[in-house]
């Protein structure tokens, strides 16, 4: 029997669900890739995340290639490509992992009701996540549109039914030595219209397990506080691999509470709450599945909310002050320059510079969203449109007066020293620890001293945050609780 694997979000061979399931019932399993063109077209994503994508693509191919399987690629409408491929090669059965965003809901429709017409046996897996939105619902069986009450019943599932990882499929493939070499080599980032990035994180399911060990053997351990300082690398960098699928979310929380029973002295809290995001993760496909309409708009309605400043020279040059990194506020402006340089900013940054973006610019979410999109590595559409809206007051677990973030506060409350703002701001190299937080408020002598002229070398802050805050409240009707 032949059977075609089509790779979507899943670059890896252990814990595999359809690579081993392929593995197991056919003779002749034939992996596919397909580089839509559309959406690379689109320019949805950017080069971080392109490059990364096709770096993982080629170790993968490499480590298919090692057991005996030549993966095949192709590029176009992958609609049309997917079932052309299926028919040509005279399949007779396809095996996908699936995904959870809507428009990848109705592409993959579309194909399994076109294969299975040509008689096509057409087998689909859970992958991306612990638990699909199904098997977490509420008591009246309805999708949960509170986090906490997503977490308690992910892990009550979790106790009750833990799912196990899979069989590594590398014996079901060392049986098959003797596959023909690829077919040609992979497009490059270049090659599919994008710039080749430097990658800050390595891609690869090997590094994403190396990445994993190292995290598992210290960070995860003091993750509650490390998880909020920029400065340091406190937290797992391993948002990328989730999203392609270097690495199964399965392996990984298996492998965080395995930390528990074997590690001694480990901090169950720490663990617990690293595992706690990626539930986050789980949350935000889930509400994305269940309701699509946040692709295009509010979760939760826009009630009580100000209006977004209107499109014109004003929007122009606030939004321009943001994503460049020029707004006068430090830590905005070392996260937006860390995301322009390396494609990634830390968690705690993101929502920083959404708070600014959204409350204090009063700049509409979704050209942050849209901006984040094509500029990070980790770039995912439930993530990211989950976490907007969630800073804007309009998702999930909203809470419209709150989510207010002094940018200054927060600086000095997790980059005290300035030690994140430094690496990213030079120009603010010489300030000392007590004033990088508000340069603005140096005085003439100081800034003679320090070499950075506030209007000159660094700006002054675009606006007043508290005055701005004041007004998003006032125009929202909204009371402000800190
Ligand atoms: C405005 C904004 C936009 C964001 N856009 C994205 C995005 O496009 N892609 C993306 O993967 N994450 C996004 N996040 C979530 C989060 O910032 C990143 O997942 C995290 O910083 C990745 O770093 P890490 O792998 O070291 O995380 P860790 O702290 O090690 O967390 C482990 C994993 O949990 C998941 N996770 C952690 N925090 C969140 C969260 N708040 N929401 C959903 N999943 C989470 C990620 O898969 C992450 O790799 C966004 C957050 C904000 C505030």
């Amino acid at each position: 029997m032949r059977g075609v694997v089509w790779l979507r979000r899943d670059l890896r061979l252990q814990d595999q669900p359809a690579l081993t399931a392929a593995c197991v019932d056919c003779t002749d399993v034939i992996p596919l890739f397909v580089f839509d063109d559309p959406l690379l077209g689109s320019r949805q994503f950017g080069s971080p995340c392109v490059t990364f994508m096709v770096s993982c693509l080629d170790e993968f191919a490499g480590a298919l290639a090692a057991r005996g399987l030549a993966i095949q690629w192709r590029r176009g409408n992958q609609i049309e490509e997917v079932i052309r491929f299926v028919t040509d090669v005279k399949a007779d059965a396809i095996y996908w992992n699936r995904d959870y965003e809507p428009a990848a809901i109705g592409r993959d429709r579309k194909i399994q009701q076109a294969l299975m017409a040509r008689g096509v046996a057409v087998h689909t897996f859970k992958d991306h996540v612990v638990f699909e939105a199904e098997e977490i619902r509420g008591s009246t069986g309805d999708p949960l549109q509170r986090y906490s009450a997503y977490r308690a019943r992910w892990w009550a599932r979790w106790h009750a039914a833990t799912p196990p990882l899979l069989p590594s499929p590398a014996r079901l493939l060392g049986q098959r030595a003797g596959a023909p070499p690829p077919q040609n080599a992979l497009p490059t980032a270049e090659n599919l219209g994008y710039q080749t990035a430097p990658l800050f994180i390595k891609p690869g399911e090997k590094e994403a397990q190396r990445r994993l060990r190292w995290f598992l053997d210290g960070p995860v351990h003091t993750y509650v506080e490390g998880r909020n300082l920029p400065a340091i690398d406190g937290t797992s960098k391993l948002s990328p691999h989730f999203r392609f699928g270097t690495l199964s979310v399965r392996t990984a929380v298996h492998a965080a509470l395995g930390t528990l029973t074997t590690g001694g002295h480990r901090s169950r809290r720490d663990v617990l709450t690293w595992v706690d995001e990626l539930i986050w993760r789980e949350f935000f496909q889930q509400i994305l599945s269940a309701f699509p309409q946040v692709v295009s708009g509010p979760f939760r309605g826009k009630d009580g909310l100000p209006r977004p400043r209107p499109a014109g020279a004003e929007w122009n040059r606030l939004y321009a002050a943001w994503s460049e990194g020029q707004t006068g506020y430090p830590l905005v402006d070392a996260g937006m320059r860390q995301l322009n340089q390396t494609g990634w900013m830390h968690n705690r940054v993101r929502m920083v510079v959404a708070s600014f973006l959204i409350k204090d610019l009063r700049i509409d979410w979704q050209s942050g969203e849209r901006y984040f999109m094509q500029r990070l590595i980790d770039a995912d559409l439930a993530a990211n449109n989950g976490n907007w809206q969630w800073a804007s007051s309009t998702g999930t677990d909203s809470m419209p007066g709150y989510r207010i973030f002094n940018p200054m506060l927060q600086s000095r409350k997790f980059d005290p020293e300035g030690v994140y703002i430094r690496q990213y701001v030079p120009e603010l190299a010489a300030v000392p620890a007590d004033r990088i937080h508000a340069p603005h408020l140096m005085t003439q002598e100081e800034q003679v001293v320090t070499g950075c002229h506030i209007g000159i070398d660094y700006p002054l802050p675009i606006v007043d945050h508290r005055q701005a805050r004041e007004e998003y409240l006032a125009l929202g009707k909204l009371k402000g609780t800190r």
